[in-house]
C-alpha cells in the first residue's frame, strides 16, 4: 500500500493578514488545521481559524502561542525570532527557520549575505548614522534602513546635499542607484527533503508615489537568458540559505541585461497572488507542501495574467464599500479577492484582482479597466 500522510498536526501562522488568509484558504483543501496569532482583533484571518490576539514581537506571547502548534510558519517577517529559536530546541518545526527570518529582518545582513556568496546585487556600504551617510555618499544614492522599513518606508533616494537632513540616523546602508529597466520577481520553494521548484518570473510595475506594486504581469517580458539567470539566482539563494518554505526573490534587470537581487522575502508574496488562478500550483499551496514535507507542485503557467492590487482610494476612510464590483466581474477572466478588512483608508491593501487572458494586449486593457473601475471607498 502507498504511504499514508500523517495529518495529525497543528499549523501555527504568525500573522493573520491577507497572506495568512490565502494560505488557510489553500490549506482547507488538504484538511490542514491552523491557528493564528495577530495583534489586530479584526485581522483578515480572524474568523477562518482559532485566533489569538497578541503581539508577534513579544517573546512570551509567541512562546505561549507555539505550545499548541507542531509546525509554525510566518506571513510577516517582523516576529520574535528568539522565541522561535527556543521552540526549535523543544522540537517544534519552524519554517522558514528562525535564522533565515533574522537574516532577512535586517537589510544590512541580507546585503552582506549576497556579497559573501557572490550573488549579484547593487554595490553598497553600511552606515551607522546620519553622519556616516554624509561622509560616505556620492550623489545620487539609495539610503536604506537596516530594520523595520516595510513597503518603501525605509527606502529613500538621496540626490543632493540638501537631502542629507532626511538621511536615516540609524544603522542602515547606502546603495548604488540602479538604473533598472524592469523589476522582476521569482518565487522559489524548497521542501524539507531539499526539493526545489521555481515559479516563472513575473514583472512588477510600481505606483510612482506610494512604492507599492501597482500592476504585475506574468510571465515577465524578458529574454529566455535573463529568465534563466533569474531562475538560477533564486535557486542558489534558497539553497545557500538551506531554507524550507517559500522565498520571493525581487530583482532588477538593467538595460545591459544584468540581473541584480534587490531583496528577498521568506513567505508567500504580493508578486505571487496570480498563481492562484494562473499556475498549475499556487504559491500558497506550494508553501504548505514545502513546510509539511510533501512533494512540491509543478508551477507551469496556465495562461498569461495580470494582478492589480486593490488599494483604499485616497480621500476615503471608514467602513469599506466596493464601487464597480459588478462591472469588473462581468469581464471574462477577472477574479476578485477581497481580504475581509472592514475599514478602508488611503492606500490600504484591501484586496487584489487577477486577470487571465491569452492575449497580452487584451490583458493589459482589462487590467487598466479593472484599475479604473473597481474602487474601495467608504
Ligand atoms: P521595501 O523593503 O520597503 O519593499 P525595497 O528595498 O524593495 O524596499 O525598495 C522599494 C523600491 O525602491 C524598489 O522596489 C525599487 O523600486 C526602489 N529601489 C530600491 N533599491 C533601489 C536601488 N538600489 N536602485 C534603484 N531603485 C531602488
Amino acid at each position: 500500500m502507498a504511504n499514508t500522510f500523517n495529518q495529525d498536526f497543528k499549523l501555527g501562522i504568525l500573522g493573520g493578514g491577507q497572506l495568512g488568509r490565502m494560505l488557510i484558504q489553500s490549506g482547507i483543501d488538504f484538511n490542514f488545521n491552523f491557528e493564528v496569532l495577530d495583534p489586530d482583533k479584526n485581522a483578515p484571518c480572524r474568523w477562518l481559524a482559532p485566533f489569538t490576539e497578541g503581539k508577534l514581537t513579544d517573546f512570551d506571547t509567541v512562546m505561549k502561542f507555539g505550545q499548541s502548534c507542531d509546525i509554525i510558519t510566518i506571513e510577516i517577517e517582523n516576529v520574535n525570532t528568539a522565541a522561535l529559536k527556543e521552540m526549535v530546541k523543544k522540537g517544534k518545526k519552524i519554517f522558514p527557520q528562525p535564522e533565515v527570518i533574522e537574516l532577512i529582518q535586517d537589510k544590512r545582513v541580507q546585503k552582506t549575505f549576497y556579497k559573501d556568496n557572490n550573488i549579484p546585487t547593487a554595490s553598497f556600504v553600511l552606515t551607522e548614522n546620519q553622519a556616516d551617510v554624509a561622509r560616505l555618499i556620492t550623489f545620487p544614492m539609495v539610503n536604506k534602513l537596516g530594520k523595520e522599513g516595510y513597503d518603501g518606508r525605509g527606502v529613500q533616494i538621496l540626490r543632493t546635499r540638501d537631502d542629507l537632513k532626511h538621511a536615516f540616523d540609524k544603522p542602515g546602508l547606502l546603495e548604488e542607484l540602479v538604473p533598472f529597466e524592469k523589476e522582476i520577481s521569482v518565487i522559489v520553494a524548497r521542501n524539507t527533503h531539499g526539493q526545489i521548484e521555481t515559479f516563472p518570473a513575473v514583472e512588477m510595475v510600481f505606483h510612482p508615489e506610494q512604492n507599492l506594486v501597482e500592476y504585475l504581469f506574468a510571465p515577465a517580458q524578458i529574454s529566455t537568458e535573463i529568465a534563466s539567470c533569474a531562475d538560477a539566482i533564486a535557486r542558489t539563494i534558497i539553497g545557500k540559505l538551506n531554507m524550507v518554505g517559500l522565498l520571493a526573490v525581487e530583482m532588477f534587470v538593467t538595460a545591459s541585461g544584468e540581473v541584480l537581487v534587490n531583496e528577498i522575502a521568506p513567505r508567500p508574496h504580493n508578486s505571487g497572488h496570480q498563481t492562484i488562478e494562473a499556475n498549475v500550483t499556487s504559491q500558497y499551496e506550494q508553501h504548505l507542501r514545502a513546510i509539511t514535507g510533501l512533494p512540491l507542485g509543478k508551477t507551469d503557467l496556465i495562461m498569461p495574467s495580470a494582478m492589480v492590487n486593490l488599494l483604499g482610494e485616497p480621500g476615503y476612510s471608514g467602513p469599506a464599500r466596493y464601487a464597480g464590483f459588478e462591472e469588473v466581474l462581468g469581464v471574462k477572466g477577472v477574479h476578485v479577492h477581497l481580504y475581509g478588512k472592514n475599514q478602508t483608508k488611503p492606500f490600504r491593501k484591501m484586496g487584489h484582482v487577477t486577470i487571465l487572458d491569452e492575449d497580452i494586449d487584451s490583458l493589459k486593457k482589462k487590467a487598466n479597466f479593472v484599475k479604473q473601475t473597481l474602487k474601495v471607498i467608504a
